[in-house]
């Protein structure tokens, strides 16, 4: 398979995913470009039961719109006993305009009101564990010359604890502790963060999985 354009647009005005993204495609013949260099984008509600279908979504109006390939990524976080809740809704769990410390709140006050699951591990020195939890990320580059679609998905296991520990990282971070490190995910340095977390696993599927445009 070979992409018909060696331009890949991401779709995120976020500098730090540009900067990621540029620094694993470069190597592969890539250029990258981000929503902040164009105008006139069309709105994209993202109205998926997936993140999949989020990232779907996302790739297939912009690149129908730009005629390039495009790559766009959905992720959040799937707790087990709130049936998976805040899941695509995570962003925005505690409202539209929700902070990420409101929708941490918002994740303790509804564990809390199930109270604690039964059979979860408990060790001296560790954090009480309040649910089994998993951070997910979907990325879809879909090239509208070349009709073509590459999809990566991939999870980081942890579980939710009571109380916020740790000042790096953003979103959940604080509440999603990995017992094998034994720390939260806002206690790990962005290098660590990088080895273990949804996103740079399912970056790796999919950088397998993109052709090199330096070959042929
Ligand atoms: P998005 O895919 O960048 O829109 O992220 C959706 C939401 O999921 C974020 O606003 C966070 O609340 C949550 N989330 C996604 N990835 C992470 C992560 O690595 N750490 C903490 N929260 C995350």
């Amino acid at each position: 398979m070979r992409l018909r354009s060696n331009i890949v647009v991401i779709a995120t005005r976020n500098e730090g995913k540009v900067k990621e993204f540029e620094s694993l495609f470069g190597p592969k013949g890539y250029k990258v470009r981000s929503l902040a260099d164009y105008t006139d984008l069309p709105d994209i509600v993202e109205s998926g039961t997936t993140f999949a279908e989020n990232a779907r979504i996302k790739a297939q109006i912009i690149s129908a719109h730009l005629h390039v390939p495009v790559l766009a990524d959905d992720s959040g976080l799937c707790v087990k006993e709130l049936g998976g809740a805040p899941g695509v809704y995570s962003a925005r769990y505690a409202g539209e305009d929700a902070t990420d410390a409101d929708n941490n709140a918002k994740l303790l006050q509804a564990l809390n009101e199930i109270g604690p699951a039964e059979g979860l591990p408990g060790e001296d020195g560790q954090p009480k564990l309040l649910s089994e939890a998993a951070f997910v990320c979907a990325l879809t580059l879909i090239d509208p010359v070349a009709n073509e679609t590459i999809e990566a998905e991939d999870t980081c296991q942890g579980y939710i604890i009571a109380e916020p520990r740790g000042e790096s990282g953003f979103g959940y971070d604080p509440l999603f502790y990995i017992p094998a490190l034994g720390r939260t995910m806002a206690e790990l340095t962005v290098a660590e963060k990088n080895e273990i977390s949804h996103r740079a696993k399912a970056l790796r599927l999919f950088l397998d999985r993109l052709p090199d445009q330096n070959e042929s």
